[in-house]
């Protein structure tokens, strides 16, 4: 298929070389220029990208980034034509994403919600999961493209509510980790290191994928970005955004809210949201790594 890819990040790069590896012709764009995808033509704007596409792929930071590369200058929508396909991979607002995709079908075109779970090693290796809203022959269509890219995709309902879940999972995954590092930082501080407990963790039912993803990260003390602390903390934001629109009460995710601000605040926010456990270091006086085994 004829694929114009938006956004050359941490994930971004991975899902558009897989997309090229799988034999489809894709152009790509980034907002900062320079970054290129072997294989693929490097488009100077949205528009020029998506110009002649069948689809329009993005995958951003936020709302704001999304609505910028549809609708701001020389954005997509210039060269939306009838039957094209708008595929989000960002996580934004699902409030957001129905106004996007109202102006979207206006053109004529269709739009799917899709973020993904699966952070950068699903993106580079092609194993991500894509969580979908939008209309079930839309979704057919670019079935090619999720079996380019990710190992299965959820309909989770029409647009939007692909964004919903996809938050509602992020929320898991925040207070999951807020707990394991709350966990290794109280241990350390009496004297149980993070060498000793892990493998008690990961053979009783506190055992989980946040936990087995980011633990090897956490020993070697790499927080280099894999998914950043400032990305989950807009995420957080989302989440919050939707609880107040919905009247639904978040109370732990509060906390961590504030958790993030500071740790944010301090400048971490372009390290992984793991680093969020150094912040309860400082607070404790200790460091996870390297404490002595009583
Ligand atoms: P990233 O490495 O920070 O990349 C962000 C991308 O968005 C870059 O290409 C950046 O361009 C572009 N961008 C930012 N603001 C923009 C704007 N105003 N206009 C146009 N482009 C803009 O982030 P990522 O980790 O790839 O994440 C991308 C999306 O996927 C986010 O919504 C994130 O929440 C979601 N996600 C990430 C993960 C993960 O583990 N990393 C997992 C699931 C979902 P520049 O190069 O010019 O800065």
């Amino acid at each position: 298929m004829r694929v114009a890819f938006l956004g050359l990040g941490i994930m971004g790069t991975g899902m558009a070389t897989n997309l090229v590896k799988a034999g489809h012709e894709v152009s790509v764009w980034n907002r900062t220029p320079g970054k290129t995808i072997e294989g693929a033509r490097t488009a100077a704007t949205p528009a020029d990208a998506a110009k002649g596409a069948e689809v329009v792929w993005m995958c951003v930071s936020d709302t704001a980034a999304v609505e910028t590369v549809l609708f701001g200058k020389d954005g997509v929508e210039q060269s939306l034509t009838p039957g094209m396909i708008v595929a989000d991979s960002s996580t934004i607002s699902p409030a957001a994403t129905l106004k996007f995709a109202e102006r979207v079908r206006a053109r004529g075109a269709d739009y799917v919600d899709n973020p993904v779970t699966g952070s950068k090693a699903g993106a580079d290796g092609g194993t991500l999961i894509f969580i979908v809203g939008g209309a079930e022959a839309t979704i057919e269509k670019l079935k090619p493209l999720y079996a380019a890219m990710g190992k299965v995709f959820f309909r989770v309902g029409e647009t939007g509510k692909g964004q919903t879940a996809k938050i509602a999972m992020n929320l898991q995954i925040a207070l999951i980790y807020e707990g394991f590092a709350e966990g290794l930082t109280l241990a350390a501080k009496l004297g149980v290191d993070a060498q000793t407990l892990l493998p008690l963790i990961q053979a009783s039912m506190i055992r989980s994928g946040v936990v087995d993803y980011k633990a090897p990260f956490v020993l070697k003390r790499d927080f280099t970005p894999n998914f950043p602390m400032k990305l989950m903390h807009k995420d957080i934001k989302l989440m919050l955004e939707a609880a107040k629109e919905s009247r639904v009460k978040l109370p732990a995710l509060e906390i961590v809210e504030e958790i993030y601000d500071v740790a944010v605040e301090d400048g971490n926010g372009d390290l992984d949201y793991a680093a969020i456990i150094t912040l309860l270091e400082k607070w404790a006086g200790v460091e996870v790594k390297g404490a002595a085994v009583a």
